[in-house]
């Protein structure tokens, strides 16, 4: 006989492990089973310690401004010990001719950047006049039709430090779903940014978040008290009897309420035998390199830098760790995280270690005074790859929810669905715990715009 629970969570990572959170917290008497292919959680959130230094594989950061987060933070007492990097104090930088620019933090900012020629500032104003597009188009193509071509750099550059994706290929429908609402309401983004500024809480800038042990701390404070099996990969789903079950290596589970907690590609893999198969999404891959200075270096203040492809250059970008969250480094060293790879440049993981520290150790010299070499370096090549929301993603989305509408007690969220932040995730694993709770429909709410989008 398939062990049988009211609830069973495919996956241990944030989702998964948010999903559980809410629920028991609604309903502490819930019978809640998560299965986990690996033998500990967390996925693609994982932190690295060694010789005094605190790293990342994977999430470095989160903003404080999502409900569906704060709410998680202060349930689990972690909002006490949270540490936070305000954007209205740390500054980012942009790769541009060679150098590093201050990024205009605000929209208003934009207007006395030297990133863009008088031209080019004038330009961003054509966006009142230009009629919303209806079509599906790229973020490039988005972006230069209403604000002319030479905000593309820092397209790209916002566009790198969060997917390490391809403005080209992906799609502004799936990235900033908020924004095109916006647009087609207001009739052009500027008209509607303005109409949202008057609402409350307008122009506050939130902060970058982590935790003392890194970003791992909320993973292990997440897993303390759910009833997770590790090393249980799910192989197949299928329906019996009016509920699900769910057939792993070692044995089959049962639950009328099944949440697959995973990313976009893998429910796709679990979900074929259910709904006509559709093709994987793309995904990319990067490589973070962790290399450790004496305080010689003079890293400027800030969360670090981003490099637009035309500049060029080996690393995606860097973040400045030691700034950002104290006890990344033992004392009288600083460190820095260099991301390299994603959707334009995987052929740069086949790299050996050692070719990828000298090779981002010359990029960074080029930027930033380092008269030394690194005093520490690590290649941290973490497992998971982010999800690419390229053209033709919505109608996934639209597929999504014909098929959960259609499939009692099947919920998804997880890596890709509805976005690909950690924000995004512990919304999404709300809403679906809602959902679930409340039995309501599973419509989706509509998308919201951020302040901030990197
Ligand atoms: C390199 C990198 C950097 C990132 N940086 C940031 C950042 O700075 N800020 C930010 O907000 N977000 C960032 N993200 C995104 C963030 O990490 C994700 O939003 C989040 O971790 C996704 O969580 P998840 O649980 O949905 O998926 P995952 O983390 O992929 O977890 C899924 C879990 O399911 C398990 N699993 C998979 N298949 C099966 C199966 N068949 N059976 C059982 N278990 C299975 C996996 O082992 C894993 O534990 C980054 C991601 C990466 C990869």
């Amino acid at each position: 006989m398939p062990e049988t629970h009211e609830i069973i969570i495919v996956g241990a990572g944030l989702s998964g492990l948010s999903a559980a959170h809410f629920l028991r917290r609604s309903a502490p008497g819930l019978d809640i089973l998560i299965l986990e292919q690996d033998s500990r959680p967390g996925g693609a959130v994982r932190s690295f310690k060694e010789q005094g230094y605190l790293a990342e594989w994977g999430p470095h950061g989160f903003l404080d401004n999502n409900p569906a987060s704060r709410a998680l933070l202060s349930e689990t007492g972690l909002d006490r010990i949270a540490q936070k990097a305000p954007l209205s104090s740390f500054v980012r930088y942009v790769c541009h001719e060679g150098r590093l620019v201050q990024l205009p933090q605000r929209p208003a900012a934009l207007l006395t950047t030297p990133l863009l020629s008088p031209l080019g500032k004038l330009r961003l104003l054509g966006d009142l006049f230009k009629k919303p597009r209806a079509e599906e188009q790229s973020v490039g193509q988005w972006a230069a039709y209403r604000f002319g071509p030479e905000i593309l750099p820092l397209v790209d550059a916002a566009i790198t430090g969060t997917f390490a994706g391809d403005y080209e290929r992906l799609s502004i429908d799936g990235v900033m779903p908020g924004v095109r609402v916006l647009e087609k309401e207001a009739g052009s983004v500027l008209k509607g940014l303005l109409r949202k500024k008057r609402g409350a809480g307008a122009g506050m800038l939130p902060a970058m978040t982590s935790f003392p042990l890194g970003m791992e701390q909320l993973i292990t404070t997440l897993a303390t008290g759910p009833n997770i099996r590790y090393q249980s990969p799910v192989r197949a789903i299928s329906r019996e009897n009016e509920a699900w079950e769910i057939h792993t290596e070692t044995g089959t589970y049962r639950a009328a309420t099944v949440i697959l907690a995973l990313p976009v590609n893998r429910s796709l893999e679990l979900l074929a035998a259910h709904a006509p198969p559709l093709a994987a999404i793309p995904t990319a891959r990067i490589a973070t390199v962790a290399l450790g200075f004496t305080d010689k270096a003079q890293v400027p203040f800030g969360f670090g830098y981003l490099a637009p492809e035309r500049e060029k250059r080996f690393a995606m970008g860097a973040l400045f760790s030691t700034h950002m969250f104290p006890g990344r480094a033992p004392q009288g060293a600083v460190l820095m995280e260099a991301l390299v790879g994603g959707r334009r440049h995987p052929e740069r993981l086949e790299l050996s270690d050692e070719t990828l520290i000298s090779r981002i150790y010359d990029d960074l010299r080029q930027l930033i005074p380092l008269p030394e070499p690194p005093c520490f370096s690590r290649v941290l090549r973490g497992d998971s790859s982010i999800p690419q929301l390229e053209m033709g993603y919505p109608a996934l989305l639209t597929w999504k929810d014909s098929l959960e509408q259609g499939l009692d007690g099947l919920h998804l969220c997880g890596f890709g669905w509805e976005g690909i932040g950690m924000n995004d995730m512990m919304k999404t694993a709300k809403m679906v715990a809602d959902r679930i709770l409340r039995r309501v429909g599973g419509k989706r709410q509509k998308p919201e715009v951020r302040p901030v989008y990197f």
